[in-house]
């Protein structure tokens, strides 16, 4: 706010004061012998003493905020750079990969630590035109980034507590290549699928494509932008994000796509974590301006709540919500954000006002549940043990990352954990579970395995069935290169303890 309200003081100074002032800057006692007397004098001095405060300021930061437009990829890329050249403090750029005609798929880190993971503190992602003809993810996020840096800049709680808690990560164009061929109509498809004429949204791996299908996931099927989504998941752990389209008004959530197994209840496809995807959709429709109402676009469909199962409203396959969750163990969902997929840019400001609370609101949900590390006996964080909630059987079993990290979104209430690790004892543990956004952090809460006695028995871990290949392996490009696939062998072992040997000096 005081950003702008610099900006309306600067453009209401009139130029010959301006110039005047400028001049005395330069050379006080001449306006001292100012002809227009003592009370013009008297006020320039005090202006020029008001504009050496402020210099700083005018060299700091941006002399515009960001214009509501369509911005090209090229704009896009520029102004990620400009944006953490000028705040290395909170702002870190990279990409993640290349579209099929090769431009960089860029991502702009916002965080304390912008650079790298810190212990504690969640990753969080935004992904907007995965489908390069709904194009008002782009200018929401462009707007949040914008809005965060000076909101973080002028001190502002609400962006101080978000950077200071949580890793933001956003990407927002996934498919430039498509937003490069898209026509401006608002229901046509033109631009809708990436160079080679994929739908990128029905290209992801698929838990319910059955296991022969699945055993076709070989890196050739996948498409570029794919691949990088793929790789950029293996390389950070993602707890919460979401993926911004349009054409539609409402908030999506996994399941997209069924087997016809018990995950299917009532016409929806119902995920063990049903309660919190259920709470995420409703924080973003009922923080929207509308959303929540329901109201229907031009097809007539309407949704109560503004929000809806993926799969009640229409089945796909190899979606990226159901690939984030199932895989990644990433809670995803997907947000239509506007009826029209390109919408007229006199609108961009009223839909940004409609969004903001809602993509704020929603970035704090990472901070739902319960966070923090397993370690072995020895007191060695371990990465893939085994985090399991009772009455929740995923797909793919949740598993600590290589810092030994687990991050379990839950709503308040008391859950029942059970850990499991070769070699040490099965723990179990029930905790009572507050609502940790408001508090900008999820429960801490750290298990210590005890090592097993030798004739212990085994306990194996309930892994739903029919289990998908989690393990597969899949080759990435871009920075990550080729993911090990995740075993229970001596790498463990050695990651935990250069991971024990980071903690310490943390
Ligand atoms: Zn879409």
């Amino acid at each position: 706010m005081f950003y702008l309200g610099l900006k309306q003081q600067l453009s209401l100074v009139s130029p010959p004061v301006f110039a005047g002032v400028c001049r005395c800057f330069v050379g006080v006692s001449r306006c001292r012998s100012d002809p227009r007397g003592p009370q013009w004098t008297g006020y320039a001095a005090v202006m020029s003493s008001l504009l050496l405060l402020l210099l700083p300021l005018f060299i700091l930061t941006p002399t515009t905020a960001l214009e509501f437009r369509y911005h090209r990829n090229g704009e896009i890329e520029k102004y990620l750079r400009d944006i953490s050249t000028s705040n290395p403090d909170i702002a870190h750029v990279y990409s993640i990969g290349r579209s099929v005609r090769g431009q960089q798929l860029w991502v702009l880190v916002l965080s304390l630590s912008p650079r790298h993971h810190s212990i504690g503190i969640p990753e969080f992602k935004y992904v907007a035109n995965m489908h390069g003809n709904e194009v008002l993810g782009r200018v929401l996020l462009l707007q949040l980034i914008d809005d965060l840096v000076r909101g973080h800049r002028n001190k502002e709680a609400w962006s101080v507590q978000l950077l200071n808690s949580t890793r933001i990560h956003i990407l927002p164009t996934m498919n430039p290549d498509g937003f490069d061929d898209a026509g401006t109509h608002c229901q046509f498809s033109q631009g809708r699928f990436n160079h080679n004429g994929v739908d990128l949204n029905r290209n992801f791996p698929d838990a319910f494509a059955g296991k022969r299908q699945q055993g076709q996931f070989v890196e050739e099927t996948q498409e570029a932008e794919v691949r990088a989504v793929i790789g950029w998941l293996r390389s950070e752990t993602f707890v919460l994000s979401a993926n911004l389209h349009g054409g539609a008004l409402v908030a999506s959530y996994p399941y997209d796509n069924s087997n016809g197994g018990s995950e299917q209840v009532g016409g929806a496809s119902v995920t063990p974590d049903n309660d919190v995807f259920v709470h995420l959709a409703k924080v973003y429709s009922y923080n929207h301006g509308s959303m929540h109402r329901g109201d229907s676009c031009k097809d007539g469909l309407s949704f109560n709540d503004g929000i809806t199962n993926g799969y009640q409203w229409y089945a796909l396959k190899g979606g990226m919500q159901d690939y984030n969750y199932v895989w990644a163990q990433c809670l995803e969902v997907t947000l239509e954000v506007s009826c029209c997929k390109f919408p007229p840019k006199d609108q961009l400001p009223a839909l940004w006002t409609e969004n903001r609370e809602a993509l704020l609101a929603f970035i704090r949900q990472v901070h739902l549940g319960v966070k923090g590390r397993v370690f072995d006996s020895f007191g060695v964080p371990v990465q893939n043990a085994v985090v399991e909630v009772k009455g929740r059987s995923n797909i793919c079993l949740f598993r600590t990352d290589k810092h030994g990290e687990y991050y379990r979104l839950l709503l308040p209430g008391n859950y029942t954990f059970t850990v499991t690790y070769p070699g040490h004892q099965v723990l179990t543990e029930t905790l009572d579970v507050p609502h940790g956004p408001d508090r900008y952090s999820a429960l801490k809460h750290d298990f210590l395995l005890r090592r097993a006695a030798d004739n212990s028995t085994h306990y194996t871990p309930t892994e739903f069935s029919p289990t998908p290949t989690c393990n597969y392996t899949l080759n990435v490009e871009g920075r990550c290169g080729a993911v090990a696939t995740p075993t229970w062998t001596g790498v463990s072992a050695a990651l935990g303890l250069w991971a024990a040997l980071r903690f310490l000096s943390d």
